[in-house]
């Protein structure tokens, strides 16, 4: 999608830190990290929030998850423990419509989900 800031990451017109890519997933440093550790794994393909995925179309999670054990590793958060989350519009706190996963980890994280 034409205006969105993660489709800009994903053709290259906006850069990041790449920590891992596949066909179907990319996973970046967060610009503004919650946590020592803070990545979002986003689908290449614009799907909005959440509720977009069809409930038959369980594969763009699958990579997601996927895409999240092998940045948990890459960053060495695997056995110490980590946090994933997706925010789901605006109570859920979602700011950018491009669905996403935050993975949080390098330290002990509060009980709260927000
Ligand atoms: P949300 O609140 O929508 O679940 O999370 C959006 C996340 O994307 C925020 O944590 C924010 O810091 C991050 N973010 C927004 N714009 C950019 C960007 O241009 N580059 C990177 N790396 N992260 C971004
Ligand atoms: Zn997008």
């Amino acid at each position: 999608m034409e205006s969105c800031i993660f489709c800009k990451i994903v053709r290259g017109e906006i850069p990041c830190s790449k920590v891992y890519e596949d066909d179907r997933v990319l996973a970046f440093d967060d610009i503004h990290p919650m946590a020592p550790v803070h990545v979002i794994v986003i689908p290449k393909e614009h799907v909005p929030t959440l509720l977009d995925v069809d409930a038959g179309g369980t594969d763009i999670l699958a990579s997601l998850f996927g895409a999240a054990q092998i940045v948990a590793k890459k960053k060495g958060i695997d056995q110490a423990g980590f946090r994933t989350v997706i925010n789901c519009n605006e109570e859920g706190g979602q700011v950018v419509f491009h669905l996403h996963m935050h993975i949080l980890g390098g330290k002990r994280l509060a009980d709260e989900l927000g």
